[in-house]
């Protein structure tokens, strides 16, 4: 081979490459690039949540069972958990981290939402206050509806009684405490009652209703959220659902219900905390079985059903 030849066979191997390159972006679109994310529908406390997300290029199935240990079902008289719900691997906060966080000695929570409190405690040192209640089986909650209606037999008809205890108490199947990713808080100290809502009306309340959402926590029963939210427990009730979710609900003060319609209505979303990766977030329909066959833009991610008909995906935007 004269100098000639090499000099074009290099030219077209450096060609060749350039032309592979470009036909590798066109088909796998650059990682960095969240080409669908389009308009802000929410902003606030260094939140953004877009509308779209990544495109997919990995088809990714879920079964029903994964679908069922996810942190986004609703839960309520209107929506009652399916019969094949497993029970949460729930364990008793003091037994696993001790006196570290304020909880009831019966207090019982999945793994997520316990390290999730003790991050929180970690930043904040929760005054005041007692976590209460946590994860509760079906028959716990049968019991407890059981109980109310028995009270209301002393003052009320039998009809009554049924019909204002179904008002009250939750059967089981019908609380979100069943999910283990759920508790109630209790002042102790330090807070003014009866002075409008139970989460303002102490420092820890108030810090907690600003920054909770940084751990993944959502509170449900807000005053603001009863035309849109399904009954859920009386107390001041804290749920997990996960940083991403609890981030795109605070920018855009929705509730639960209002955030999977978003989710249901835009298909996919994209949220970004500043300093931190974003997330993009798609909600699918069930298809197989009851489970979730999608192309995404990772195999890996959170998922969870919505126990309306659909499921979430949840994956870090790929270098966003
Ligand atoms: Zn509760």
């Amino acid at each position: 081979m004269t100098f000639r030849d090499g000099c074009r066979l290099f030219l077209l191997c450096a060609l060749l490459t350039g032309f592979c390159l470009v036909l590798g972006r066109m088909v796998h679109p650059v990682e960095t690039e969240t080409t669908a994310a389009g308009m802000v529908i929410a902003e606030g406390n260094g939140i953004r949540v877009l509308s779209g997300a990544l495109d997919g290029y990995f088809d990714v199935t879920y079964t029903r069972s994964q679908l069922l240990k996810g942190t986004l079902p609703v839960v309520s008289p209107l929506h009652p958990l399916p019969a094949d719900f497993p029970s949460p691997n729930a364990r008793g906060v003091r037994k696993v981290v001790g006196a570290y966080l304020p909880a009831l000695e019966e207090t019982a929570l999945a793994r997520d939402a316990i390290q999730a409190l003790c991050d929180l405690q970690y930043d904040y040192a929760l005054q005041g206050v007692r976590i209460t209640r946590g994860a509760v089986s079906m028959a716990q909650q049968n019991e407890e509806r059981r109980k109310v209606f028995e009270n209301l037999l002393h003052t009320c008809s039998v009809e009554e009684a049924a019909e204002k205890s179904r008002q009250r108490e939750p059967a089981g199947g019908e609380s979100e405490h069943q999910l283990g990713l759920c508790f109630d808080l209790v002042w102790t100290e330090g807070a003014e009652l009866g002075k409008g809502d139970m989460i303002a009306c102490c420092d820890t309340g108030l810090w907690l209703k600003e920054n909770m959402w940084q751990y993944g926590f959502i509170r449900r029963g807000a005053p603001e959220h009863r035309a849109h939210e399904e009954n859920v427990c009386g107390n001041l009730h804290i749920r997990y659902v996960g940083v991403p979710h609890a981030a795109a609900m605070q920018a855009g003060n929705w509730c639960l219900e209002e955030y999977l319609n978003i989710l249901r209505t835009y298909g996919c979303i994209t949220v970004q905390v500043e300093g931190q990766r974003g997330n993009c977030i798609y909600w699918l329909p069930l298809t197989h079985e009851d489970g979730i066959t999608a192309r995404l833009p990772s195999p890996y991610g959170d998922v969870s059903f919505d126990n309306m008909g659909g499921a979430v995906f949840t994956c870090t935007a790929p270098g966003a």
